[in-house]
């Protein structure tokens, strides 16, 4: 008799892993707006659940967010009537704190004593619950349960509003990961953690404006050139007068880059912390070929984040790579999946096995990572269906063992599959004739980052930025229910 899971359950099985958060802005066009939607779109694999854009006319702000995709969420009519101005900034999100609802979506666009002001934040705060708690002591009242709403009752502050520059005093009283932009009618600001967790970097249009994204992805987007990065604890201001820097922290002595952003989560055609993801990917494949060659017929991708590593393998082992499974590309990310065999039937939907070259072979399955393994399982049984005579798992990253608190929902440590089990047990999990992960210093190796720079804390446990382990992506939601 199949067990019933809850629905969250089955979205994290089919979206295991989940990055918090795309950036878009950009200073003096008419067509901040539009410019602005091409640059959320182009980062859409970063957060599919809502998206917004606040657009500022030099005296005010308007904005519009709204639950689902870029392409969903803005039509012709709101583009035209809803964001005048020449300024924007524009956010696409997946939830790490905070649920999944309208009033979470970014950016958050309030109104406070010296004026409106809209925030888009790509990270996670660790201390978010503890400022919140403290501030709803004093009588503050939220509207959202978001981690970033903190970042503006920071800024309303009596003591910061009466400051001359108030900005770097509110970044000061953030712990974790951010990379945040904020708009104000007279200037877009973008500031990054001094750990640097998460990317965040400044472009130019052809015509001279400035722009500033997440992933450089989104200036091939928009036909803008990568300047730099933001640095981490600088602060950047853009604004009629082009771009002045300052600095709110010095940059952390060990940085603490998130190599996830290479293994999986980034565009392969972007480059992140000055390294392009796809050959970074493509030397992980490389790398791990040599630490664990095994003989078979042919290498095949888990599309589609797996393509680059498999690619990789291939060129490096001599085995032919073959594309044997083909992604639909149109299937929708809410199935109810009530039981493992729905599960496994989905997987038929999203993806589609090419009999003919599995058939009968001895496959090395390239996947970029492994989280709960359920997920896994059910694409490897697909390929079993198909007739593969042997599956030989290769995971071009570590064992995930450990949560991330630093803007990545991959489950709890009890969820991940990695977590107090052997190699052997997980391989047994998975059904696969042989499972092989690219070592932790494999992976390293293949980072332009120097290593003492990375965060590997979800394979290696070692968090640089001290994280309260009781805190989770609905915290602050919890918190409010026990007041109840
Ligand atoms: S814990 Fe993992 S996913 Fe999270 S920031 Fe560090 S490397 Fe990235």
């Amino acid at each position: 008799m199949p067990i019933s899971l809850p629905l969250l359950h089955d979205q994290h099985d089919a979206y295991e892993k989940k990055e918090k958060c795309g950036l878009f802005g950009i200073w003096g066009t008419p067509e901040a707006a539009q410019v602005t939607y091409q640059g959320i779109f182009a980062q859409q694999h970063r957060g599919q659940e809502s998206a917004g854009i606040v657009t500022s006319d030099g005296v005010t702000l308007h904005g519009h967010a709204g639950m689902g995709l870029v392409g969903q969420v803005f039509t012709p009519r709101i583009m035209k009537e809803e964001l005048p101005g020449h300024a924007a900034i524009g956010h696409v999100r997946y939830s790490t704190t905070g649920s999944s609802k309208l009033c979470n979506a970014q950016p958050l666009l309030r109104e406070y004593l010296m004026g409106p002001v809209a925030v888009a934040h790509n990270g996670n705060l660790i201390n978010a619950q503890l400022l919140r708690r403290d501030y709803e002591q004093h009588g503050h009242i939220f509207q959202s349960t978001t981690d970033t709403e903190i970042i503006v009752h920071l800024l309303a502050k009596p003591t910061h509003v009466g400051k001359h520059d108030p900005l770097p005093h509110v970044l000061r009283h953030l712990q974790g990961a951010y990379s945040l932009l904020f708009l104000f009618p007279n200037r877009i600001e973008a500031a990054r953690d001094p750990y640097g967790i998460r990317p965040l970097s400044i472009g130019r249009m052809p015509e001279g404006q400035w722009v500033v994204a997440s992933e450089t992805c989104a200036f091939d987007a928009v036909g803008a050139a990568y300047e730099r990065d933001v640095e981490p604890g600088e602060i950047v201001r853009i604004d009629d007068h082009g771009v002045h820097s300052r600095r709110f922290a010095a940059a952390e002595e060990h940085g603490a880059r998130c190599v996830f952003e290479h293994v999986y989560f980034s565009n392969p055609a972007s480059n992140v912390f000055g390294q392009n993801v796809h050959l970074a990917r493509e030397e992980m494949g490389r790398q791990l070929a040599r630490e664990s060659r095994v003989d078979a017929d042919c290498v095949i991708p888990m599309p589609d984040s797996g393509r680059s590593a498999a690619l990789g393998f291939a060129k490096e082992s001599g085995i032919p790579f073959e594309e044997g499974i083909v992604p639909n590309r149109f299937v929708g990310r809410t199935f109810i999946l009530p039981d493992q065999a729905a599960r496994d039937r989905a997987v038929s939907l999203k993806l589609n096995i090419i009999t003919e070259l599995v058939r009968g072979k001895r496959l090395i399955v390239v996947d970029d990572s492994v989280v709960r393994g359920t997920t896994t399982r059910s694409k490897m049984r697909a390929l079993r269906s198909a007739g593969a005579k042997e599956i030989h798992l290769r995971v071009s990253c570590p064992p995930i063992r450990h949560p991330c608190f630093y803007g990545v929902d991959f489950a709890t440590a009890e969820q991940l599959i990695a977590h107090n089990r052997t190699e052997d047990q997980i391989r047994q999990f998975i059904e696969v004739d042989s499972l092989a992960y690219l070592s932790l210093d494999g992976l390293l190796a293949c980072m332009k980052t120097p290593t003492k720079d990375c965060c590997t804390a979800c394979w290696s446990g070692h968090y640089k930025v001290p994280i309260d382990q009781a805190s989770s992506k609905f915290g602050v939601e919890r918190e409010q229910l026990k007041m109840f």
